[in-house]
């Protein structure tokens, strides 16, 4: 064991489209959150371990944080965030290189009351051209909190990230492993599963996709020889259904093919996926529903 092993909880913090999952994804090295230009598709709370020979990250990517939502689901967003900034040993707090929102500041607001270190990363600097109009940018931005430190990156071209992880690293206390080493994430099987069908969703429909959809994994059977899953796709209206379903089903088909050679590549074994869409009218305002389908556990 070495003996100045570091091992923490970091919490990954932003507004929606600054590229948290996107970043995630890049530091673990493995795809588990769903990423697409899309806002607000991260909603569950997604543990990415990362084990390196001096330590071992636990990132904790949060779901959104939205601005006076009145649906159950966006008081829960709220909750979530809130008990997140709470016992983090870090918060990764991320802005985008060009531009600073409303949102940010609202970001902002709750991570002020956090009782970690906070660390700064400014992204998507690739889209900087004239890298003079960074500096004044990184100082200013910089100013608006006692951050650990700003560090600007570019998380899909992979740009400063190595800088990044060891500056992360070196915020982390000297602890020893809290996961075994080829553990990626402590979600459950059905929970990977689930997310993603959840991205394919997201991929083949797009802006068409209804913000509510939700998916859960009905039956998880695991054979010696086959993953036999029953997925539902949960919608709230009869016509987002046949907008999932699609023309003749070809929609609802492709995402099938789609997801289930994702989840073969996962759990390196055939996978006979079914996946069906039902109409529950209104879920999102009912938190027992919520409940049911994952959303509140065990923050
Ligand atoms: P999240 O909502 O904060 O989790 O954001 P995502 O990770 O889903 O990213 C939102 C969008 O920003 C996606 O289209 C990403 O491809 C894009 N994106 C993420 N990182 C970068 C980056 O470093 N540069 C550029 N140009 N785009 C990025």
């Amino acid at each position: 064991m070495n003996m100045h092993f570091r091992c923490g909880y970091i919490a990954i913090l932003g507004r929606p489209n600054v590229g948290k999952s996107t970043l995630l994804n890049h530091l673990i090295g493995q795809k588990l959150s769903i990423t697409s230009r899309k806002p607000q598709t991260t909603r569950h709370q997604i543990l990415g371990i990362k084990t390196t020979d001096d330590a071992q990250f636990v990132f904790v990517d949060t779901p959104g944080i939205h601005k006076g939502g009145k649906q159950a689901l966006h008081r829960y967003l709220n909750r979530a965030a809130r008990s997140i900034v709470q016992d983090m040993d870090l918060i990764v707090f991320v802005v985008e290189a060009r531009r600073w929102e409303e949102q940010d500041d609202i970001v902002l607001s709750y991570i002020k009351e956090a009782k970690c270190p906070v660390m700064l990363v400014i992204n998507k600097i690739d889209l900087i051209k004239d890298k003079d109009e960074l500096l004044p940018y990184l100082e200013q931005v910089g100013g608006k909190h006692s951050f650990v430190g700003v560090v600007p990156v570019s998380a899909n071209k992979n740009l400063q990230l190595d800088t990044l992880l060891d500056l992360i690293k070196q915020k982390l206390p000297e602890s020893e492993a809290h996961y075994p080493p080829d553990q990626l994430t402590t979600r459950s099987s059905n929970f990977v599963a689930a997310e993603m069908i959840r991205e394919k969703l997201v991929r083949l429909l797009g802006d068409e996709l209804p913000y509510a959809t939700t998916v859960e994994i009905e039956k998880f059977e695991d054979t010696k020889k086959l993953l036999r899953l029953h997925a539902i796709i949960w919608v709230e209206r009869d016509n987002q259904k046949s907008i999932v379903i699609g023309k003749k089903g070809e929609k609802i088909k492709k995402i099938g093919v789609q997801a289930r050679k994702d989840l073969q590549n996962f759990f390196e074994k055939k996978v006979h996926l079914e996946t069906w869409v039902k109409v529950r009218k209104g879920w999102a305002d009912d938190e027992r529903a919520l409940q049911q389908l994952g959303y509140i556990d065990e923050f």
